[in-house]
């Protein structure tokens, strides 16, 4: 019987990990794909305070040894189901059924892809789903962004203050952004909307060359020499073990309360995969501690 048992091993996780561990209490991770979550794929980070320059891949490495060194366990399986219910939760893998007092939930979010040839494949080398995360290495270079809600419009706008120029590529007529920002970014120079426009096909060998762009009104194709694409077409949280299970908000993430409590007893939730404004691994870090914290109150019957 595991105190806590957290499933996905992302910074969320083993930031939370860290904690409960160093409290003493028996903990276990469960990861199915590799340690780190989507800060493993991140090549370098430079918005993570204390290191001017680091690779996710690093910060992974430091976070399990942290982690492990606690006590925390760690286990490479899919969790496939969950029974929250009940003082006694049930976390099931394939091969093992977990028995654990508090359940974290840390699984994460994926970018929604466009889904077009080469787009996997040039990931870190030109194409990118976060702008607060790669932009800075787009300085002086002309990029697109892919979208027309409120993220893709401030990541236009975040990336016209140093990009010299930004190609704003959406396939509607006019922006679902907030008017604030959507007027922002039409007003802003260095920004020109593509409207009715859609990437037909990326273009580059080893980096982003440039991407193929399909009027939909028009079937006008036209070529944009680019050297960083921006895709802002919105996320996708990994909440297929508690949907139906657990309160989401109409998006799918998990709502919790400023203490990363879910609607249900001993289950929290942390990261990507909860309601949030801000998606970074410094801030799945804090939902961590905070639901680490919280899960040692309600094991020790002082919850707030
Ligand atoms: C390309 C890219 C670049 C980025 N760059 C930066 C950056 O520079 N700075 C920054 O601060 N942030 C960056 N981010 C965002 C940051 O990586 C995320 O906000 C952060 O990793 C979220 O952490 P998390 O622990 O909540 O979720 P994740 O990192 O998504 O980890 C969740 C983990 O849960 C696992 N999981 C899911 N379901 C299950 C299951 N059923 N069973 C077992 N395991 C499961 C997943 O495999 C995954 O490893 C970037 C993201 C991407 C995609």
């Amino acid at each position: 019987m595991y105190d806590v048992v957290i499933v996905g091993g992302g910074p969320a996780g083993f930031t939370a990990a860290i904690y409960t561990a160093r409290a003493k209490l028996k903990t276990l991770i469960i990861e199915r794909a590799y340690f780190g979550g989507q800060m493993a794929i991140t090549d370098q980070m430079e918005n993570y305070p204390g290191f001017e320059a680091v690779s996710g891949m690093e910060l992974a490495n430091k976070m399990y040894g942290q982690a492990t060194k606690f006590g925390a366990e760690v286990e490479m399986a899919e969790v496939v189901e969950l029974d929250l219910y009940g003082d006694i939760k049930k976390v099931i893998t394939r091969e093992k059924t977990y028995e654990a007092k508090s359940v974290i939930l840390a699984m994460g979010a994926s970018p929604r892809k466009l889904g077009l040839p080469n787009e996997e494949k040039l990931v870190g080398a030109g194409i990118s789903y976060c702008a607060t995360c790669d932009g800075a290495f787009f300085r002086d270079k002309d990029v697109a962004v892919v979208g027309g809600g409120d993220t893709a419009a401030e990541d236009a706008l975040y990336l016209a203050r140093f990009c010299r120029k930004v190609y704003l590529i959406h396939r509607r007529d006019e922006m679902r952004a907030t008017k604030i920002l959507a007027d922002l970014v039409v007003n802003t120079p260095k920004i020109t909307p593509l409207w009715n426009s859609e990437v037909e096909e990326i273009i580059g060998e080893n980096s982003l060359e440039a991407v193929k762009v399909r009027n939909n009104k028009t079937n006008e194709i036209s070529k944009l020499d680019i050297s960083g694409l921006f895709i802002a077409i919105g996320y996708i949280p990994n909440n297929e073990l508690v949907k139906g299970k657990i309160d989401l908000n109409e998006w799918g993430y998990i709502k919790t309360d400023e203490n990363m409590r879910t609607n249900i007893p001993g289950v929290f939730a942390a990261g990507d995969v909860r309601e949030k404004t801000l998606r970074q691994v410094v801030t799945a870090a804090s939902d961590g501690a905070i639901a680490a914290h919280s899960a040692e109150q309600y094991l020790t019957g002082r919850e707030l």
